[in-house]
C-alpha cells in the first residue's frame, strides 16, 4: 500500500518514491549492460554528437526509431564504451537515460519512480542513497515529466471512460491489496494455475476464498510458461534477445528458433559467440528450493506496486477491446510473469546451475526485470 510519509511533492504534480526509499545504489566496474540498451539522444544532446562524432549519431531501428548513438556491429553495446575497461568514453556528454539509469520515471495520470532491478548495482546494498539520486532525476526531468503527464492523463482518462462503457472496471486499490494479501500463495504453482484458469472462465474473479488446485496439470503450466518466456527469445537478432548479466560480467545473450534455443555471448567488440543449446522442451519448469519463495514474493509485491505494471495490464486490456474485467486482467497478467519467471529461472539452472533457491530467483529476475520494464504500456516512460 502507498504511504502518504512517502510522496514528495515536486512543481505541481505529485511523484510517488515509495520503490527507492530506503534503497542504495552503486555502479561497479565492468558491468555495462545498461550499454546495450541504446538510449535515446534528446534534441538538446545531439549538437555535441553532431559536431563531435556525427557518424556515431544514428536513427535506432524498430517501428518507432528514434536519435541514439551506434551499436558496435550493429547489435553490441554502444560504440561510446570502452572495449577493455568497460568506461564511457564520453561520459561528461552522455545521454540523460545513460545518467537516469537504472532509475525509470513512469508516467500515468500521476508520476512514479521505479527501479530496474535488472541493474546489480541495486542489489549490493551499499553505495549512494537511491532517494537522493531519484530526487536530482526528477528535477532534471521536469519539463519532459509536464508533457508526458498532460499526455498520458489523456489516455487514462480515456481508457477508464472505455473500462466503464464496456462494464470491466474494478477498482485499481482493491486489486493490490487483495493481491498482496497473497503474496506467497502467487509463489505457489498449484494456486497460479487456479488463478489462470478462473480468469478466463469467470465473468469477474476475486481472490477471496481462492483455493489452490490439488492436483496440478504440470504439462499445461509448463507449456505456458514456456510460451511466455519464449515470446522475448524467438528471435535471431541479438540486439532484440534478452540480456543476463551475471556476477562475472558477461553478457549472456539467449536466443531461440523453434524448439531450440542457444546460450550465446556478446564480447566487448560486438561478436556473438556460441556457449550451448539446449532443446526447450527439455528444460522443465522447476519447482522452488529454499529461500526462492522469499525472493520471488518480495518481486511480486514489487511488481504489484508499480504503475508500469498496470500500465501494462491496461494495454493487454485495451488491445483486447475491452473483453476482460481489469481484475481477471490483472491477476491474469501476474501469473504469466511469474510463470515467465519461474521457467527463466530454470532455463538458467539448467545451462549455469544457478539453483531455484534465494540465488536462482535474484539472478533471474536479474535478467527478467528489464524485459518486464519493457512491456508495451499506455503510460509513457521519460
Ligand atoms: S547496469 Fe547498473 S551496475 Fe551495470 S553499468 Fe549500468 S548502472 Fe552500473
Ligand atoms: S554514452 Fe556512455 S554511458 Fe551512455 S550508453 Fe554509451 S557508453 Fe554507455
Amino acid at each position: 500500500m502507498e504511504n502518504a510519509l512517502e510522496r514528495i511533492f515536486v512543481a505541481d504534480y505529485e511523484v510517488d518514491y515509495s520503490d527507492v526509499i530506503g534503497k542504495k545504489i552503486e555502479c561497479p566496474e565492468g558491468c555495462g549492460l545498461c550499454c546495450l540498451c541504446q538510449p535515446e539522444v534528446l534534441p538538446d544532446e545531439r549538437l555535441f554528437f553532431r559536431e563531435n562524432y556525427p557518424r556515431d549519431l544514428v536513427k535506432s531501428r524498430g517501428s518507432n526509431p528514434y536519435y541514439a548513438l551506434a551499436l558496435k556491429k550493429g547489435h553490441g553495446s554502444c560504440v561510446f564504451l570502452d572495449n577493455c575497461t568497460r568506461k564511457c568514453k564520453v561520459y561528461d556528454n552522455r545521454t540523460t537515460y545513460c545518467k537516469q539509469y537504472p532509475f525509470h520515471i513512469y508516467v500515468s495520470d500521476r508520476v512514479k519512480v521505479e527501479l530496474d532491478l535488472s541493474c546489480r548495482g541495486v542489489w549490493y546494498g551499499t553505495g549512494n542513497d537511491a532517494l537522493t539520486e531519484a530526487k536530482g532525476i526528477v528535477e532534471k526531468a521536469d519539463k519532459r515529466i509536464v508533457k508526458a503527464l498532460v499526455e498520458a492523463k489523456d489516455v487514462y482518462r480515456q481508457f477508464y471512460a472505455n473500462c466503464k462503457e464496456s462494464g470491466i472496471m474494478a477498482d485499481q486499490s482493491t486489486i493490490r491489496m487483495s493481491l498482496s494479501e497473497n503474496l506467497t500463495n502467487f509463489t505457489d504453482l498449484a494456486y497460479l494455475s487456479k488463478v489462470m484458469d478462473l480468469s478466463e472462465l469467470e465473468p469477474v474473479m476475486t481472490l477471496d476464498g481462492l483455493q489452490k488446485e490439488s492436483k496440478v496439470e504440470m504439462a499445461d503450466l509448463e507449456d505456458a510458461a514456456r510460451e511466455a518466456a519464449m515470446d522475448s527469445m524467438a528471435t535471431n537478432d541479438p540486439l532484440c534477445a534478452p540480456v543476463y548479466c551475471d556476477e562475472n560480467w558477461n553478457w549472456n545473450v539467449f536466443m531461440a528458433s523453434g524448439d531450440k534455443i542457444d546460450w550465446t555471448v556478446l564480447d566487448d567488440e560486438g561478436n556473438i559467440n556460441l556457449k550451448n543449446s539446449a532443446h526447450v522442451s527439455g528444460i522443465p519448469l522447476k519447482p522452488l528450493e529454499e529461500g526462492g519463495e522469499k525472493v520471488l514474493a518480495d518481486y511480486i509485491a514489487t511488481l504489484n506496486h508499480r504503475d508500469s505494471f498496470m500500465g501494462s495490464v491496461f494495454s493487454l486490456i485495451d488491445s483486447n477491446e475491452y473483453e476482460d474485467n481489469m481484475a481477471n486482467a490483472y491477476y491474469g497478467c501476474m501469473s504469466t510473469t511469474i510463470l515467465d519467471l519461474m521457467w527463466r529461472a530454470s532455463m538458467l539452472d539448467h545451462f549455469m546451475g544457478t539453483g531455484m533457491g534465494s540465488k536462482g530467483m535474484q539472478e533471474a529476475i536479474i535478467f527478467y526485470d528489464m524485459d518486464r520494464l519493457d512491456a508495451q504500456a499506455i503510460g509513457a516512460f521519460v
